[in-house]
């Protein structure tokens, strides 16, 4: 099995400390050299191992972890560009730097190593000062990297256990929320006898309050299924009016209570989209919600959709005469959590994380979102999805 380069154990270690037990393979073909080099680098404080061939190399290689390979380029049957490719094209080897060794003094020479990616290009004979500061070199740069690599790993694995958590949280929220929202209906619809217009209006804050927490809880898990790459959308192909007509439906009502006006314009011809019937159901509903939401009474919304001629997708469009974004605004509104200080806007409920999830949403069904807005002049928000192909 191949031992990833970052195993080293002189990961965290100080520069002028690596130099003692640092790990240095040396691949000559000729046997003098090979004794010599390992002599000079075990004068120096390094743990040597020499072979004698490209092969042999890659053997050793794969069974234990090197901090620096020193490879000669003139060998027989494979020569040390060879190796070198060989070892970039493994990924467990990739970062392994290399020091190429040649009695070759030509620029091809030393170019072709580079752009093969070995770390540094030495001339034989060697001058021992300048093969100790190449080394030394060549280690910095090591630890460098392989300090990243393991901060990054540390984060990724950090981010999957949040992500892990926030998705059982929100699971585990979910009961008794469920619990809350049936029992203040219960209420509400007098089953438990009548109660007060004052008791009536607590129980009304009651589920305000459950169903924007049931929203946010909803929205958590999205995200955290987002980040851990467990969101999976099932595509078929949808009749995009259908799907625009029940989620018009479902804010009729919010939009009669601001008198605004929500207007569906659809293209008879349209052909059907590919997609997650649910989850384009929730991107609409987020886009719609919005415009409403961020519209002041009485204003206007709209929702049209056309096919695209190249390549060949549907592109729709929820256009709101509200508050409209800020340049600034408009920089940011995708990112988790962002809500405007626009003092229009600060009325409004919400968790911050709609449009996020919407743009995943989209880009997962291959689809692409963006918007033009202005403040005070309304915003328009365009997202493409692309035409069901037994209909292309
Ligand atoms: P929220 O739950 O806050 O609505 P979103 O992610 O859906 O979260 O939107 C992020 C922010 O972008 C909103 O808080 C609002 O400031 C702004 N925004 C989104 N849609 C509109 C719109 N149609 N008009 C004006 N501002 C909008």
């Amino acid at each position: 099995m191949a031992i990833p380069s970052n195993s080293s154990p002189l990961a965290n270690t100080p520069v002028r400390e690596q130099l003692v037990g640092t790990s240095i393979l040396v691949v000559d073909d000729v046997s003098d050299n090979r004794s010599l080099l390992t002599r000079r680098l075990e004068l120096q404080g390094h743990t040597v191992t020499a072979v004698g061939s490209g092969s042999a190399a890659l053997a050793v290689l794969h069974e234990r972890p090197f901090d620096v390979v020193l490879l000669d380029v003139m060998m027989p049957h494979m020569s040390g560009y060879e190796v070198l490719e060989r070892i970039k094209d493994d990924p467990a080897l990739r970062h392994l730097p290399i020091i190429m060794v040649s009695a070759l003094d030509t620029m091809e020479s030393v170019a072709r190593c580079i752009e093969l990616g070995a770390e540094d290009y030495l001339h034989k004979p060697f001058n021992p000062v300048l093969l100790r500061a190449r080394i030394q070199s060549c280690l910095a740069k090591k630890r460098l990297r392989d300090q990243e690599q393991s901060a990054y790993a540390a984060i990724e694995a950090a981010n999957l256990t949040k992500s892990e958590f926030i998705a059982q949280v929100a699971h585990e929220l979910n009961t008794p929320l469920t619990a809350i929202r049936g029992h203040a209906d219960l209420l509400l619809r007098g089953l438990h006898g009548a109660i007060s217009e004052s008791q009536t209006e607590s129980v009304q804050a009651i589920r305000r309050s459950s169903d924007l927490m049931t929203a946010l809880v909803a929205d958590l898990a999205d995200v955290s299924r987002i980040e851990s790459g467990h969101l999976r959308l099932v595509a078929s192909a949808v009749a995009l009016p259908d799907v625009v007509a029940l989620v018009a439906y479902m804010f009729h009502e919010q939009v009669a209570a601001k008198y605004q006006t929500l207007t569906v314009q659809m293209p008879p011809d349209l052909p059907p989209v590919q997609a997650d019937r649910t989850r384009l159901i929730q991107t609409l509903n987020n886009l719609i919600s919005n415009a409403s939401k961020y519209t002041p009474d009485g204003g206007q919304i709209t929702v049209q959709a056309e096919t695209t001629a190249a390549p060949n997708t549907v592109r729709v469009a929820v256009r709101d005469s509200g508050i409209g974004m800020s340049a600034d605004d408009q920089q940011r509104i995708f990112q988790k959590f962002f809500r405007s200080a626009n003092e229009q806007a600060q009325h409004v409920s919400g968790t911050g994380l709609g449009l996020h999830i919407t743009r995943h949403l989209v880009e997962l069904q291959g689809g692409r979102i963006w918007f033009e807005s202005a403040l005070g002049q309304g915003s328009v928000f365009h997202f493409t999805i692309p035409a069901a192909e037994e209909y292309l």
